[in-house]
């Protein structure tokens, strides 16, 4: 093996996460274009729709320009109005919580647990407790991993609360057998760049309630009422996708299961290349399989090196990669919002952020380039008292 200090930097960066496309995606493009529909209707998005319904089991199914705006209808949906408490996953990207923000909601953050990095759903009851008065929880899938899905719906139920599920990261992870986005009462997926399948920018609404889906779609199409002249009864959205755009989901939509079976792939590389090392992999449980969108590691306490040392190494090679989100008890404008943590009284959430990092997890990334990395992330540990200096 070579020395970390014989690599040369990546000529081509190597990315957390990037858009990866095939030829299809086009072909639609091109077709909406040959047959005008270049608009907010049309085949693409028709396509799209009933793709999605059918891979992940959802009865119903509306594209939106974002996966954020899949999540604001979700909170409207759910009544969120000023004052309202929203129980939300605490380690996650901002766009969980901004949607609550706009209905002047006010969110409550419920910490993670170490088995899946997902929301505790002990800290939940915890939560539950505290504001019986909660009208809905947002539950994310970090990283495409499930989180405790059966124990935080039951949860939900025995309070009276609206599960709404984020699955922005986690297209395609299954729980017990069933896809994620398909459990809470209104669930958002998303098609952002950097997302398992992509539109450029995107998401979806997805729902098994007919009167749901009905107002999702008059909402995100300015709430025209049926009548000839422009009718307005109610504040609406321009929130729908193009058909233009819904080309390219519909081509990617094909190459789900292979961009997640490349992605598992990744992660199985890294745990196998890093597993001498004194960390462990962002874990999942074995009732549930993930996306495997973003490979993670998590530090050990005694590990002798922080996070940064490792990002700022593949840095200097040209490869991204990236702290684990910020949770966002932690995150300044979020200063007020109070935080929940299971009974054991532990910060989970801040412990994975201080320790954890993400890996270059991007699907066009080779094998040897992969090996590289794990070389160059062991090349961080040398000279660190009582590890391993094989090399
Ligand atoms: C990407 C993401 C979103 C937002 O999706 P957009 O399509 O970018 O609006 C929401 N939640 C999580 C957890 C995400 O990662």
């Amino acid at each position: 093996m070579f020395k970390g200090t014989d690599i040369k930097p990546f000529e081509k960066k190597i990315w957390l996460a990037s858009p990866t496309m095939h030829g299809e995606e086009q072909k639609y493009v091109q077709e909406a274009f040959d047959t005008n529909w270049v608009s907010t209707v049309g085949e693409n998005l028709n396509q799209l729709e009933a793709g999605i319904c059918e891979y992940t089991g959802s009865e119903y199914g509306v594209a939106l320009s974002s996966g954020t705006a899949a999540l604001h209808l979700a909170i409207k949906l759910a009544g969120i109005e000023q004052g309202d408490v929203v129980l939300c996953s605490d380690m996650t990207f901002v766009a969980t919580v901004n949607p609550i923000i706009y209905e002047k909601g006010i969110p409550v953050f419920v910490d993670e647990e170490y088995c899946t990095w997902n929301m505790d759903p002990n800290a939940l009851e915890q939560a539950l407790l505290k504001y019986p008065e909660a009208k809905a929880v947002i539950l994310v899938h970090l990283y495409g991993t499930p989180a405790k899905v059966d124990e935080i719906r039951s949860l939900c139920n025995r309070y009276g609360v609206i599960l709404i599920e984020d699955a922005a990261e986690s297209l395609g992870a299954m729980y017990r057998g069933q896809q994620t986005g398909t459990f809470g009462k209104y669930n958002a997926i998303s098609f952002n760049g950097n997302k398992i399948i992509t539109t450029s920018g995107g998401g979806m609404f997805l729902t098994n309630d007919k009167l749901a889906e009905k107002q999702v779609r008059k909402w995100s199409t300015q709430a025209r009422e049926p009548l000839p002249w422009y009718q307005h009864e109610q504040t609406g959205y321009n929130y729908r996708m193009s058909n233009i755009v819904a080309g390219i989901g519909r081509g990617q939509l094909i190459h789900l299961d292979e961009h997640i079976a490349l992605k598992k792939k990744i992660y199985m590389r890294y745990k196998e290349g890093l597993k001498d090392l004194p960390l462990t992999m962002n874990p999942y449980m074995p009732d549930a399989e993930p996306n495997f969108w973003l490979s993670c590691i998590l530090l050990d306490d005694d590990a002798g090196i922080t996070p940064d040392i490792i990002r700022i190494k593949l840095e200097e090679y040209n490869a991204e990669a990236r702290p684990i989100w910020k949770p966002m008890h932690m995150q300044p404008i979020f200063n007020g919002c109070d935080f929940i943590v299971s009974k054991n009284g532990m910060n989970v959430g801040r412990d994975i952020f201080n320790r954890g990092l993400c890996l270059p997890s991007d699907i066009t990334m080779t094998e040897e380039e992969q090996n590289v990395i794990i070389e160059l992330i062991k090349s961080c540990f040398m000279g660190i008292p009582g590890r391993t200096n094989e090399r």
